[in-house]
């Protein structure tokens, strides 16, 4: 039987490795000059693999029965084994993401290409598959041809520069799938405060919490990274993720950042005022340096009209200070949109896939996983922990279905 992998990515990956080591006849269709683009740069470089502590509830999506059936039969303990199968060993740190042992990337795309390559999955690179016929015909640059089993593991519409693209997306539809509208998440944010402009390139370990129409979202300690657009760091993107998701649905949008988190707000009150007593002739953008970066104080005493210069600080302007430094509020307009998106939101509605098998109910012998789907979850080495899932499951349901 004759499968082909729309993709060559972590899902289209998987699925091809498995159907091959079942003695299918798997050819693989990957549109870059080499497959694995996006694992290659994951994780900054070391491929945040899987996490140990994944639930449902940290993804979104229109049907959870796809994350239930990969949790319940491909989750963690299982992807761990898989890997060490191929002698990819993992390192799982204390929050529970994991990476392989060597913390490059590298060594995940190799073990998945070696393996590949081990069990005879034909991989045709520059190959971007631009028609799926009923008869599950494809349509490949000038060539076309006939499979009896046709994966699409196309990814999605985030981060174009590595291949992201809506392929995926219009093969799906061509079988009449409806696709839930694609957004970018895990991508940084937009505001149209002057104020992160003025910080820009400052990078500060703060409390980032995400606000929807006034009420309290998620709240996330980490780098914050002020940029000239906006919000960017580690936090942000974290949160962003629901940003994305409320910015859609046109709601208003703020994160308001805490920069001195774990601070007791009375205590640096009184320190202020007490450096003040102490030092007379010191400004107040002198002693707000002593624990901020130059940029914070400029726009902070900006923002709440203060003078550099002033001397003398009493306590009711400390906590002033003190109260924004703990709650300083940015209006979010947009994120920084597909291209700079880690992942994306959206895609081919998941009621329209059984969760068993990631067949299509519209479509007999077609399987659709991993990011075309529409199921993204947080940072941290969930969204590969679905695609690896999703693209394994797939895999099992070929093999039965060819027997
Ligand atoms: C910068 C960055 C860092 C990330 N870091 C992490 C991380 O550390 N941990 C984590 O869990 N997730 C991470 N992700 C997300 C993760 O990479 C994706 O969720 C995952 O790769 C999705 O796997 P996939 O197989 O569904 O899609 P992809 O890996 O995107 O693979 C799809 C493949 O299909 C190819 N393709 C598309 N259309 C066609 C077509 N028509 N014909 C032929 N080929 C086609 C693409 O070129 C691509 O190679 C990161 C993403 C980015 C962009």
């Amino acid at each position: 039987m004759r499968v082909a992998i729309v993709g060559g990515g972590a899902s289209g990956l998987v699925c091809a490795i498995e159907c091959a080591k079942a003695g299918l006849e798997v050819e693989l269709f990957e549109q870059n000059k080499t497959c694995g683009k996006k694992i290659l740069v994951s994780g900054n470089g070391k491929c945040n693999i899987t996490n140990k502590f994944l639930h449902t509830s940290d993804f979104v999506t229109s049907n959870t029965a796809l994350v239930d059936e990969v949790l319940k039969r491909f989750g963690f303990e299982e992807q761990k084994r898989y890997f060490a199968s191929l002698g990819l060993l993992l390192h799982v740190k204390e929050d529970g993401r994991a990476y392989p042992y060597s913390y490059e990337a590298k060594s995940v795309l190799d073990v998945l290409l070696s393996a590949a390559k081990q069990f005879g999955v034909r991989i045709t690179t520059e190959a971007k598959v631009t028609k799926i016929e009923k008869d599950f015909t494809l349509s490949i640059a000038q060539r076309k041809e006939r499979f009896d089993r046709v994966v699409i593991a196309a990814g999605s519409a985030a981060a174009s520069h590595l291949g992201g693209n809506r392929s995926g997306y219009e093969l799906a539809e061509g079988f009449g799938h409806t696709v839930v509208a694609p957004y970018p998440s895990l991508v940084q944010l937009v505001s149209s405060s002057k104020y992160p402009k003025m910080m820009s390139g400052v990078k500060i370990e703060a409390e980032a919490t995400l606000f929807v129409n006034g009420m309290k979202e998620r709240t996330q300690r980490g780098d914050v990274l002020f940029t000239d657009y906006g919000l960017s760091g580690l936090a942000v993107l974290d949160i962003s993720q629901k940003a994305s998701l409320a910015l859609k649905q046109y709601s208003a949008v703020d994160v308001a950042l805490d920069l001195i988190p774990g601070w007791d707000k009375n205590a640096l009150a009184k320190h202020l005022v007490d450096v003040a007593k102490n030092n007379p002739s010191f400004t107040i953008e002198t002693i707000l340096h002593t624990f901020l970066p130059a940029k914070i104080v400029k726009a902070l005493l900006l923002f709440l009209d203060i003078d550099k210069s002033m001397t003398q600080i009493g306590m009711k302007l400390a906590k002033k200070i003190v109260f924004r430094l703990q709650r300083w509020s940015f209006a979010i307009s947009e994120t920084k949109g597909f291209r700079y998106a880690e992942v994306s939101g959206g895609g081919v509605h998941a009621n329209e896939i059984d969760p068993k098998t990631f067949e299509s109910k519209k479509q007999k012998g077609l399987y659709i996983t991993g990011e075309v789907l529409d199921v993204v979850g947080k940072r941290g080495g969930y969204n590969f922990a679905f695609a690896w899932g999703s693209g394994f499951l797939s895999a099992l349901g070929i093999i039965r279905s060819s027997r």
